[in-house]
């Protein structure tokens, strides 16, 4: 093999995208992120196959195209095309081609992206902005109506006193402000970092405790069992204990939101390697699937009275403690997993 050629089929085999290198349509080379991409079991090749083979019918005229620019000399950008896979199965790539000599001779090197990868990072980098820009511009408006509910409360109470005949109107009054307090104090919470009071605790195991004795009595009336299996021995972590019960309510009340007939709900307390992992798990009807991605966008519910915030901020939360956060659903149930990094007691944490 030539130096020229031998630098040709290194850069090709260490290419961390699909490459194949091409003459007349014919393939001479490629490495093995090419074979993955068109589906080629293990130890196959592609060598001597017709690229245009695996060019979908809709994209064969511009590909063409693209083969006969390159023939020119020319280094092309990236064009998107249409092509199979070794089973059948259509998916959209980008190439770019260059001129390059190949055993003495004019040949092309593709360079070949799968653009799902990419653009689903686009779409979920938009739609996380979209969310931030929703979020902040609530808390913000959460902010400013604040004030003048509070003047409407005080004013109402004074009437409601001298106008015994209007009582009913009153408490239709008075429930509709709660409501809004309610959406209120849920759109607040999208609180920054900075708002946030970080202790450490070792404890989490009282934190869930807490938690579940305050949801209790509703699981009761629910006909909910609420089964704790707790690992003794957790480490510290760091957290905004306020917060974090407020997403662990969050969990446990649509889980019960979710099971009027009754039913149970399972939280798993375990120590991973990095971090505190804790399960919250119910035999509800689950989340439809077409439902699963939208379910953490602000005010997306399915319920008459929801607010839509509960996920959202619940997700925000544990991202502020550099948590992660996992929702599964199907027929069978829902599942949330949390994971909280852990931390070291402090001095202060250890004596108490
Ligand atoms: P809300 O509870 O106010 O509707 P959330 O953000 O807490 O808002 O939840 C959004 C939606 O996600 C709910 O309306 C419901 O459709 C769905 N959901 C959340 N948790 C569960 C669960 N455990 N079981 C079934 N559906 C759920
Ligand atoms: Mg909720």
């Amino acid at each position: 093999m030539k130096i020229g050629e031998q630098i040709i089929t290194s850069l090709v085999d260490h290419s961390p995208d699909p490459v194949i290198l091409l003459r007349d349509g014919v393939i001479l080379y490629h490495n093995q992120q090419a074979a993955q991409l068109f589906g080629i079991p293990e130890k196959n090749s592609l060598v001597a196959n017709n690229i245009f083979m695996s060019v979908a019918p809709g994209s064969l005229s511009s590909f063409q195209q693209m083969l006969m620019n390159l023939k020119q000399d020319s280094i092309l950008d990236f064009q998107e095309f249409m092509f199979y896979r070794h089973e059948g199965i259509c998916f959209e790539a980008e190439v770019k081609g260059i001129p390059v000599i190949f055993q003495s001779e004019k040949a092309v090197y593709l360079l070949i992206r799968d653009t799902k990868e990419r653009k689903k990072t686009e779409e979920f980098l938009l739609h996380s902005e979209k969310l931030m820009a929703a979020g902040q511009l609530a808390a913000g408006i959460a902010h400013e109506i604040r004030n003048p509910l509070t003047a409407i409360k005080g004013f109402l109470q004074l009437t409601e006193d001298q106008h015994e005949d209007t009582k009913p109107y009153f408490e239709i009054i008075h429930a509709e402000i709660d409501r809004i307090e309610l959406i209120l104090s849920e759109l607040l919470t999208l609180a920054k970092p900075k708002d946030m009071e970080f202790k450490v605790i070792n404890n989490v195991q009282d934190l869930l405790h807490d938690v579940t004795t305050l949801i209790e009595t509703q699981a009761i009336l629910n006909n909910i069992e609420i089964v704790t299996n707790i690992k003794l021995c957790t480490p510290s972590i760091q957290c905004d204990e306020n917060q974090l019960k407020q997403v662990f309510i969050n969990f446990l009340k649509n889980s019960i939101e979710a099971m009027p007939d009754g039913g149970q709900i399972t939280i798993d307390l375990d120590v991973l390697h990095d971090s505190v992992q804790i399960s919250f798990r119910d035999n509800g009807p689950g989340i439809p699937e077409h439902l699963l991605n939208r379910v953490e966008e602000p005010f997306f519910t399915t319920k008459e009275k929801g607010t839509g915030l509960g996920l959202m901020i619940s997700k925000q939360i544990i991202e502020n403690h550099n948590g992660r956060f996992h929702l599964f659903s199907n027929a069978q149930g829902t599942s949330i997993i949390v994971n909280l990094p852990f931390t070291y007691p402090s001095s202060e944490a250890v004596n108490i």
